[in-house]
């Protein structure tokens, strides 16, 4: 399975979405950010679809492979 929804930083599929109050929604509209769980590193779409896509497998697979690194 192919996705470039990942972290940017540690390229970890886990992130959760930060909610934005109604005011940043609909007056700043500060576009919707994510946190990863993995490096706390904070991204947004932009982000995101800057991405190569990986196969999510292979992700999942080099990060029990390389923990240590970072
Ligand atoms: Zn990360």
């Amino acid at each position: 399975m192919k996705s470039n929804y990942y972290c940017p930083k540690c390229k970890s599929f886990s992130y959760d979405r930060i909610h934005r109050g109604i005011f940043q929604k609909y007056i700043l509209g500060v576009q919707q950010r994510y946190e990863c769980r993995g490096c706390s590193a904070v991204f947004t779409n932009k982000d995101i679809a800057k991405n190569t896509s990986l196969d999510f497998d292979d992700v999942e697979n080099s990060m029990l492979n390389s923990n240590q690194q970072g």
